[in-house]
């Protein structure tokens, strides 16, 4: 039998001991209803209330009661954007955001255009970095949301968030971000870096799937997204799910405690790994930006292959990597954010994207770099574009 290795960490990651233990009790011993006012509903609330306590601790919110769970990163993206904008409206109808925003936060602007919104999606450089004044430049008196992507999940690179905090707040605009791939990759502290808003997911760090959570500044006007009960401070319905927001505090509490170690290691192992592509394999192009970017994330164009078929050698071989973000693989069409870069048809489809986990090892990056020294030879062997001109026959 192959080992199989997972480099798909950006896509989901494994729940870890610590968090399945925090979570445990609350299926088995600890199942009130976290809104009833007994013995059991309060015991349950505890639970809430200390990984509320645990998140607006680690992201440095100024209350706990500025953390709204939600069930994902999606929903989160979907509240703020549509919440924001619909709460807001009186003052404009103009929001800005990139083309390279993950799709949640994407086919919300495109659902607000058909309410009436004008959308501004700022252009990223090669690398992936927007600019500020480009940003700048785009504000109008009508703008009243700004939302970028604290870091990018296709290519690693991180926004220059803090300025564009900033930038928002001299205009007095509200700024939201996406920093589902930010816990635990770098320091995030909300108010060192005037964030309004921002979303937050489980799954991603270690967590369980189907929670997440919005940070949303107190003062700040939101509308609802989910209507019912009067959970999470009147702001969301809906019983809260206590086991996942056991685990999901304790997976963000863990994230940021290990922040500095886990980076390292993965630093030392995309390192390694990008040497090794670069000893090993010709025309191979680095996608992101060369210094702004997460250490965990290595999106790769190998010229005259499509990256696709790559994917499914390297599966037979127990390797699981990803070609674009996981919502748009099994599509023919290219990554939205390879093309904002700028990339051609053939490197965007010869796109592979590697994202290491903390339990990554040598021993696993030398496997997986023989697999791919033979996988792309195999498949430019049998490519029909060759690098001496046009195709091959
Ligand atoms: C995964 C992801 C999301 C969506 O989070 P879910 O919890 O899976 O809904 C949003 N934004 C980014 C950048 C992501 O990587």
């Amino acid at each position: 039998m192959n080992e199989k290795i997972y480099l798909d960490n950006a896509a989901t990651t494994y729940v870890s001991g610590e968090v399945l233990n925090e979570m445990l009790p609350c299926f088995s011993t600890i199942y009130g209803n976290a809104s009833s006012l007994h013995n059991f509903g309060r015991e349950a609330m505890g639970i809430v209330d200390r990984a509320r306590d645990r998140i607006a601790k680690a992201i440095n919110a100024k209350m706990s009661n500025e953390i709204y769970f939600t069930s994902g990163g999606t929903e989160a993206n979907n509240w703020a954007i549509m919440g924001l904008a619909l709460a807001n409206r009186n003052k404009g109808n103009h929001i800005i955001t990139t083309a390279i925003e993950h799709e949640s936060v994407l086919a919300s602007c495109k659902s607000l255009e058909q309410m009436g919104f004008e959308i501004t999606y700022l252009p990223v450089d090669q690398y992936g970095l927007a600019s500020l004044a480009d940003l700048m430049h785009n504000i109008k008196t009508e703008t009243i949301l700004i939302s970028m992507m604290s870091v990018n999940n296709e290519i690693g690179t991180i926004q220059n968030i803090k300025a564009i905090g900033k930038t928002a707040h001299e205009h007095g605009i509200i700024f939201h971000t996406d920093a589902v791939q930010a816990v635990g990759a770098l320091k995030l502290d909300v108010q060192d870096m005037e964030i309004d808003a921002m979303t937050m997911s489980g799954h991603k760090i270690y967590g369980p799937k189907g929670i997440g959570a919005l940070y949303i500044k107190n003062g700040i006007k939101i509308n609802n997204l989910i209507y019912g009960g009067s959970q999470e401070r009147n702001k969301r319905g809906g019983t809260i799910n206590v086991p996942s927001i056991a685990g999901f505090g304790k997976a963000v509490e863990i994230a940021t405690r290990d922040l500095a170690v886990n980076q390292q290691k993965i630093k030392t192992i995309r390192t390694y790994f990008l040497e090794q592509v670069n000893e090993k394999i010709p025309y191979v192009k680095l996608n992101g930006h060369p210094l702004q970017k997460v250490q965990g994330i290595v999106n790769l164009s190998f010229e005259m292959i499509d990256g696709e078929s790559l994917l499914m050698l390297l599966d037979l071989d127990g390797i699981a990597v990803s070609t674009g973000s996981a919502c748009t693989a099994g599509l023919a069409e290219t990554s939205h954010v390879l093309q904002a870069l700028g990339l051609g048809e053939e490197l965007a489809r010869g796109a592979i994207r590697f994202s290491f986990g903390k339990m990554i090892s040598k021993e696993k990056v030398d496997f997986v770099i023989d697999k791919l020294v033979k996988s792309v030879a195999k498949l430019r062997k049998i490519s029909p574009v060759t690098k001496t001109g046009g195709n091959k026959k």
